[in-house]
């Protein structure tokens, strides 16, 4: 059986995905379940299961993934804002575990979220 993460299987095209970027650290998908007009996931090719066991020595991936998000929303024509989420252990909400950024637009948010 293998070890791969859902996400993992996607970068390695095992399983489709809508790519929208893809470079040496991160790929970029569609969610398959969107929660707004535009909501991408922001993945690191390195496997980290979650922000909270991130190491020092990912910073500039952690950055990386943050600047990547940002490109992405002024790329899908965000101009009005978005929202970008990290979703962290069972009360944060997170199902995958391979930690992903969400880029949500299109639009108006909610605050404080659900
Ligand atoms: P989490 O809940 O862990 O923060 O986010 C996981 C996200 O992955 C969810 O928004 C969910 O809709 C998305 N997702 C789950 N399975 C798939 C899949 O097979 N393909 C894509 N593109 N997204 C998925």
């Amino acid at each position: 059986m293998s070890d791969k993460t859902l996400f993992q299987k996607i970068i390695d095209r095992e399983i489709p995905a809508g790519i929208e970027f893809e470079d040496d650290q991160c790929i970029v998908i569609q969610d398959i379940n969107p929660q707004a007009p535009t909501h991408l996931l922001v993945i690191p090719k390195q496997v980290i299961a979650r922000v909270g066991e991130a190491a020092p020595e990912d910073a500039a991936l952690l950055g990386h993934l943050l600047l990547v998000a940002r490109d992405m929303a002024k790329k899908m024509g965000l101009e009005e804002g978005f929202r970008i989420i990290i979703n962290n252990g069972p009360h944060g909400g997170e199902t995958v575990p391979h930690l992903h950024v969400h880029v949500l637009g299109g639009r108006a948010m909610l605050w404080p979220p659900g």
